[in-house]
């Protein structure tokens, strides 16, 4: 639990955020923001067990005698839907009891992608996509006692109807700090939002946009150097994919402004010597198509990977095509063949249980995965399918895994050859289709500024 009290007047407000190592860089990011406009709310940060613990009317009631109204504001993925769903009963209550001074709202990738299921939870406003212009003004709003509800890229339920108010203008993030820099609350740096790219399965582009937003070196180096100076030596950046900074297009590289960047970060090392660049490893990954010996040449002079990650979903052309990834699997191999003749370590990244993966989809996989292993130094990076709201798969049943990839997989895990979450993936999407048919999760609606009766719409397609 962490009390940022208000950087400026006494808070009236208290904002209790929901903060996870999850969603921890959003929240961030957003505390930023609530800081850049010097609001006089106080801000309480609780994880699920701490936001469980405080939930219930007499904590709340306490706090009530100290300030003038509440926000509970949660952020959160689709696969933490079932800590939410822990949550939101004591959240109806709360509400019920103290309409008019507790105010529960969300934002983040699921209700992005499904704003009314989010709302019928029992939150009473849903942020739809980027939130650091959006958060502040609907706070201030709340602050000044003004009408919340115009706030642009919140969507709302008015009796029957669900209400989606125009979105924000995108932002530069050039102005807006990555992190809440007078509080030390130091996190990744994003460096580039929005992704033209589009794969099916992939929430990305469906919150950010499809174009490309890069800060500029020199904020990068600015928040960089606020970091290195606090000690914090290890720089690592967020990105849709790594290698796509400064490409105006996002479709291809721009090799001279990423040189620029990689340098210009290397040369903080003149600051501190223990400084560490890392591009292109977690929490950013490569798209094969990007990298060339020229760009891999980029990452071996400036940065301290030693191992680079590259997106390949999976071993099928036939699969790569249908979910739209835009890369060939002769891409993926001269990506991997180039980055270890380099000397890096390579994870490359499959999706199992892909809606549209037929059998012979799964052995091609299969061939695949093990025609890169054999280049050394390469290691699986596994997922599984999971049908997210906002994305054209988001109907979708994710395909079982045949018992031969099961094996195979368990055998390279146990060679050292293959990690990741997807055990726990594969129970995360039979979570989400339960949810779906229990009408939890809401999809299928159009997710855009207006007004629709949702009953109408429940009726005629949940029935
Ligand atoms: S998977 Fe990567 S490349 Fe594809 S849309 Fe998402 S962020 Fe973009």
């Amino acid at each position: 639990m962490k009390l940022l009290k208000a950087l400026s007047q006494k808070g009236k407000i208290l904002l209790i955020m929901f903060r996870t190592k999850a969603n921890r860089c959003s929240v961030n990011a957003l505390i930023a923001a609530l800081d850049k406009e010097k609001l006089p709310v106080d801000i309480l940060l609780l994880d699920h067990e701490e936001f469980g613990k405080l939930l219930n009317i007499e904590n709340i009631s306490g706090l009530l005698n100290k300030y003038e109204r509440i926000i509970l504001a949660f952020g959160f993925m689709t696969t933490m839907l079932n800590s939410i769903l822990s949550l939101t009963s004591s959240i109806r209550e709360i509400k019920t009891r103290y309409k008019k001074r507790v105010v529960a709202i969300c934002g983040g990738p699921h209700p992005s992608g499904d704003p009314l299921g989010s709302i019928l939870l029992g939150f009473d406003y849903a942020f739809i996509g980027e939130a650091e212009c959006s958060f502040p003004h609907f706070i201030r709003k709340v602050i000044e006692g003004e009408d919340y509800s115009k706030t642009l890229g919140v969507a709302y339920v008015d009796d029957e109807y669900l209400i989606i108010n125009n979105p924000p203008k995108p932002i530069d993030l050039n102005e807006y700090p990555p992190y809440p820099i007078h509080r030390r609350m130091f996190n990744y740096i994003e460096i580039t939002r929005g992704c033209p790219h589009a794969c099916y399965f992939c929430q990305t582009p469906r919150i950010f946009g499809t174009r490309p937003r890069h800060r500029s070196i020199e904020s990068v180096r600015h928040y960089c150097l606020i970091k290195v100076k606090h000690g914090k030596t290890d720089l690592r950046f967020i990105s849709p994919n790594a290698l796509c900074y400064g490409s105006k297009s996002g479709f291809t590289v721009n090799i001279e402004v990423l040189e620029n960047l990689l340098a210009e970060l290397h040369s903080l090392r003149k600051i501190n010597p223990k400084v560490r660049v890392f591009l292109g490893s977690f929490p950013s990954e490569i798209r094969p198509e990007f990298i060339s010996e020229d760009t891999i040449k980029l990452l071996k002079k400036y940065t301290n990977n030693k191992r680079i990650i590259i997106g390949a979903q999976s071993g099928s052309e036939k699969v790569l095509k249908e979910i739209h990834r835009g890369h060939t699997l002769e891409d993926v191999l001269n990506a991997t063949e180039i980055a270890v003749k380099h000397g890096f370590r390579v994870d490359v990244d499959f999706i199992f249980g892909l809606p549209c993966e037929e059998r012979e989809d799964v052995e091609e996989t299969m061939v695949f995965m093990r025609k890169l292993l054999r280049l050394g130094n390469v290691r699986v990076h596994a997922h599984v399918f999971m049908p997210l709201p906002g994305t054209p798969y988001a109907n979708k049943e994710p395909k079982p895994i045949p018992s031969r990839l099961r094996n195979e997989l368990f055998k390279l895990v146990g060679y050292g050859k293959l990690y990741g979450q997807w055990v726990k993936q594969e129970e995360l999407a039979k979570m989400i289709v339960k949810l779906r048919k229990k009408g939890v999760i809401i999809t299928g609606y159009p997710v855009r500024p207006g007004k629709v009766n949702f009953k109408n719409y429940l009726k005629s397609n949940m029935a």
